[in-house]
């Protein structure tokens, strides 16, 4: 009778044994080098069955031809050839770079010169102060190593498609601003994130994540009002037609209205957007200055910065003359978008979207709570001695054993937030803005250069927004 129960617990301590044997440092560093490798990989295959697309789509299709022309459709094949050929650059460097900081075991060598600075600074050592170094340090060289990436994308790429804004004094301004306004708040979320996994052990998962709540609804209410203007410039929009319409709108659908602000989106890029935030019963909408109609003249550049960008003038106005044509979008096709805006509102969108990122937040602190003290993880990653980093392992445990996860993870958001625009867009079309819509979208489509058409599965695992013609075909069925 009692044989069973003996049978069935050494199969399980020899299951055990026997997978334990295999978790060992050598085969968690092989697991995490195959897996990063094949996920990047899978993501250059994506990007290429769109390439492929550019590349042999030379003429609209039929269903497209009343919505785009064929000179705007070369157009924006060409900007998207050239932002995909830089990309597969990018991508490789970012592969080769990914591989190399493992093999030579970036994060241990990091995470020692932390703390050799913390002793040095502080005469002891600290973890908290050590890991907040770990992550300073890491965003200085990867702000360092993207730099070229990014001068070339602004300054060559969008700059040849009439896109680029920024002159170079102002580029490296804003992004000097950008690393010292940034980086207090990154280390103050590191200095507080590791405090808890070291105060509370193995209880931290809760703990971390109830900060992780808290964080996020603090930076989502100061974000847009103290750090965003830091920034941009936000001007209240004028007395007019369009605020009045504006406002009828939001009165319509009891959207609490406090403001609506015009951002100079045009000192950086000539893509435009608009959208709205704030918390509860206080709601502001912002409109980038470039959705608003006019004859291609093109805004001048920040005053302050004007010694460089004569030649940038001259160029600026050649390319003007040379596509002297209206752009951007009438009143109407402008509260036609803030009216698909406040379908994501009315649909509870944002809170939606946060609940499903907390919830999977838990999931992944709780499981990674039994790996993040594992040697094993630590010794594949080159960390060696006896005190290991608590949430740099942490960090090791969530980015390699999730890999995969995440992957799966992001295709179904990405499914969830193209049925949310849809929704959206629903909204816009009970509320009689359908035309208007559809013009809109036919509109940004054109002044932002997007291509059209898309290869199925690249559209499926990465597009957050659907196929403007998906868009339109719903926009025109009726219901
Ligand atoms: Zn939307």
């Amino acid at each position: 009778m009692d044989k069973n129960p003996t049978i069935s617990f050494d199969f399980l301590h020899i299951m055990s044994a026997n997978l334990s044997k295999y978790w060992t440092p050598v085969n968690f560093f092989y697991y995490s080098f195959f897996a990063s490798n094949l996920i990047h990989l899978w993501d250059i295959y994506l990007h290429y069955r769109q390439h492929k697309v550019y590349n042999q789509k030379h003429k609209v299709p039929v269903e497209l031809a009343q919505y785009v022309d064929e000179d705007n459709f070369s157009k924006a094949r060409i900007y998207n050839l050239d932002k995909s050929n830089f990309g597969f650059i990018r991508d490789l460097f970012g592969l080769i770079q990914k591989n190399v900081f493992l093999w030579i075991y970036m994060p241990a060598r990091m995470w020692y010169l932390s703390t050799n600075l913390t002793l040095e600074l502080l005469g002891r050592e600290h973890e908290i102060v050590s890991t907040m170094l770990f992550f300073f340090l890491q965003s200085a060289l990867s702000t360092v190593l993207d730099l070229p990436f990014s001068i070339y994308s602004n300054f060559v790429i969008e700059e040849r498609h009439g896109f680029n804004k920024y002159t170079m004094r102002f580029f490296i301004w804003d992004m000097i601003k950008k690393f010292l306004v940034f980086q207090p708040i990154v280390a103050g979320l590191v200095g507080g994130a590791t405090y808890i996994v070291i105060r509370f052990e193995d209880q931290f998962f809760l703990y971390l994540w109830l900060f992780s709540i808290t964080m996020t609804f603090i930076l989502m209410v100061i974000y847009p009002s103290v750090i965003a203007p830091l920034f941009d410039k936000y001007t209240p929009l004028e007395e007019g037609s369009l605020r009045t319409r504006i406002q009828k709108l939001a009165s319509d659908i009891h959207f609490p209205l406090k403001n609506i602000f015009v951002v100079d989106g045009s000192k950086r890029s000539g893509h435009s957007n608009a959208y709205f935030f704030g918390v509860f019963k206080s709601k502001q909408i912002v409109l980038y200055d470039t959705l608003f109609e006019r004859e291609e003249e093109k805004p001048q550049p920040e005053s302050t910065d004007d010694s460089d960008d004569k030649d940038k003038l001259i160029k600026e106005d050649l390319s003007n003359k040379e596509q002297k044509k209206k752009s951007g979008c009438t009143e109407k096709e402008i509260v036609a978008i803030i009216c698909h805006e406040l379908g994501h509102w009315n649909h509870s969108h944002i809170y939606k979207n946060l609940f499903i990122s907390l919830v999977n937040m838990f999931f992944i602190f709780m499981i990674a709570s039994i790996f993040y003290k594992d040697r094993v993880i630590f010794e594949a990653f080159g960390f060696r001695g006896e005190k290991m980093p608590c949430f740099i392992g942490l960090l090791l445990v969530i980015e390699n054993i999730f890999l995969i996860y995440f992957e799966v993870f992001n295709f179904f958001m990405s499914i969830i937030s193209r049925k949310f625009e849809f929704q959206a867009d629903d909204f816009a079309k009970n509320l009689n803005f359908r035309s208007e819509l559809i013009n809109a979208l036919v509109k940004l489509n054109k002044d932002n250069l997007s291509f059209p058409v898309y290869d199925w599965l690249y559209s499926a695992l990465l597009h957050s927004h659907p196929p403007i013609l998906d868009r339109i075909t719903a926009l025109k069925k009726i219901d």
